[in-house]
């Protein structure tokens, strides 16, 4: 095989788990990817990034546990290659600090593979900084050592504790939990002061980050009684009583919340990034995806004949999005609609009937169907006519009110809602569960079949939603107004 037809190999650090510590070429990378070859360590807001039509092997290994040998994962990053794939070996935080990355490039060269290094951000820097430990501190180290507790060979780590102790400086031990007791020993035994400060830091950088700051001497018995487990980083240095002033992450009015989001994939990013701009983790879990409905006819017909509208109403941000595609796909622009009047359900779809160029006539004070519906039938005149391009699935709430008034409207399906099936998502670590639509809730229950739902905390937008969630039995509150500001707010009460 000629080495055009090969594929490529990027060893790509997705960082210690917090999705905005990954790289942007780490990401620009996935997603060109046809396979990605990940470990357990990776973050989940990570994994969100990789597109669905990918490729995804699991050769995750747990402490103690190696599911898929070494030579295993290096005989399946060559087979894709060899396969013409652009493969992603993604690891946890850097791919070279204690990640093997350089075991799996050997069978690599030896088969002229081509391949390209995206460093990440290590744990061992990553982890303190988010506990408030800056691993340097001019007044009190000078040097900092990353060590593995762990070795090939043995379950001891082969340490020279005296070269450490008499070096001095900050000491990282990764995947030392197991080890943590030999580790402490080791370095009170070549002569370091008992008293001196020594943290344990469990799952850093994700919601639930926990640590304890300690001594050498009570590091082990302090982090056992708290129940700290893998994975950890020990972190021993005068650097580590630092914490007490400098921490933060935590104190973010969401640092301690991982919130589930399961809006489409496309509108998803507004609530999220105001999510994590106030410290929460984000999973992103889309439970459903809009989509036209292809060669529509009625849509069609109404655009044909659009200067007989006096109002076009907007229910949601899809419909406005699928209306002026389909105008657009004509060669229709704006200069087609002069003379019609626009209302919407809220400030959301506003925004995107905005961006067409049109500010609305007509929006109601409470962020419902029932209130648009009611608004309109107040405002609009007899012989005035109606379209509403909207959800296949729309409620009868909004055209209730126009049907008992009288007037005359064309209710169009423009887009449909589908669930998206992928199962076992979900699972207990998750704190709050967002939903915009009854249609999420639908969608996340079939992605989740086997979730205990009376465990599920969900907050949601309208009562329509709520209802949806109460039905399968969950805890659920509902934020003030149908918007994503109003359901942030709430979601910060619920923090508190
Ligand atoms: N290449 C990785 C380290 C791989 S070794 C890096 O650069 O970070 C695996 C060890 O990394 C774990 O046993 C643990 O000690 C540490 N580790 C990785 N992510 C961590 C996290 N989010 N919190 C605490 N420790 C972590």
């Amino acid at each position: 095989m000629s080495k055009q037809n090969k594929g490529k190999v990027w060893l790509v650090g997705a960082g210690p788990s917090d999705a905005g510590l990954f790289t942007l070429k780490g990401k620009a990378v996935l997603e060109k990817a046809d396979v990605v070859v990940y470990d357990k360590l990776v973050g989940q807001g990570v994994m969100a990034m990789i597109p669905g039509h990918v490729r995804k092997i699991s050769v995750g290994k747990t402490a103690g546990h190696h599911p898929i040998p070494q030579h295993e994962i290096n005989r399946i990053l060559l087979e894709e290659a060899l396969a013409g794939n652009r493969v992603v070996r993604l690891k946890g935080g850097d791919p070279f600090v204690f990640g093997r990355g350089g075991e799996e490039l050997e069978l690599l060269c030896e088969h002229q593979i081509p391949f390209e290094i995206v460093p990440g951000i290590t744990s061992a820097v990553s982890v303190p900084a988010y506990n408030g430990i800056p691993v340097t501190h001019r007044d009190c180290c000078s040097s900092l050592h990353i060590i593995t507790g762990h070795t090939k060979k043995s379950e001891e780590a082969e340490v020279d504790y005296e070269a450490l102790v008499k070096v001095g400086g900050t000491m990282v031990f990764l995947m030392g939990v197991t080890a943590m007791p030999k580790i402490c020993k080791g370095l009170l035994d070549a002569g370091m002061r008992a008293d001196m400060p020594a943290a344990l830091l469990e799952r850093g950088t994700t919601a639930h980050q926990r640590r304890v700051v300690s001594t050498l001497a009570s590091l082990p018995e302090d982090a056992k009684a708290a129940g700290l487990k893998p994975p950890a980083i020990i972190v021993v240095g005068e650097v580590c009583a630092l914490s007490e002033e400098f921490h933060w992450a935590e104190d973010r009015p969401l640092g301690t919340m991982k919130i589930a989001v399961t809006r489409p994939k496309d509108r998803s990013s507004a609530l999220a990034e105001k999510l994590a701009e106030l410290g929460a983790e984000v999973a992103l879990m889309p439970a459903i995806e809009t989509a036209p409905i292809e060669e529509n006819t009625r849509l069609e017909e109404a655009l044909d004949r659009i200067g007989e509208y006096s109002w076009i109403v907007f229910t949601s941000v899809a419909g406005v999005q699928t209306f002026y595609s389909a105008m657009k796909a004509r060669r229709m622009d704006v200069r087609s609609l002069a003379g019609i009047r626009f209302a919407v359900i809220g400030t959301g779809t506003a925004k995107a009937v905005e961006k067409q160029g049109i500010f609305v006539d007509l929006m109601p004070e409470v962020y419902s169907g029932k209130a648009l519906g009611e608004l309109l039938a107040r405002t609009v005149k007899r012989q005035e006519r109606i379209l509403i391009p909207r959800a296949k699935i729309g409620t009868e709430d909004v055209i209730r009110p126009l049907k008992e008034a009288g007037l005359s409207f064309v209710d169009i399906a423009v887009y449909d809602t589908r669930e998206i099936k992928q199962t076992g998502i979900y699972d207990d670590s998750v704190d709050l569960v967002a939903f915009t639509s009854a249609s999420t809730v639908r969608g996340f229950v079939k992605q989740n079949p086997d979730a205990d739902f009376s465990g599920v905390k969900a907050i949601c937008i309208g009562e329509q939603t709520a209802a949806a969630a109460k039905e399968w039995g969950m805890q659920v509150a509902v934020s003030e107004k149908a918007t994503i500001d109003s359901m942030v707010e709430k979601i910060q009460e619920l923090a508190r």
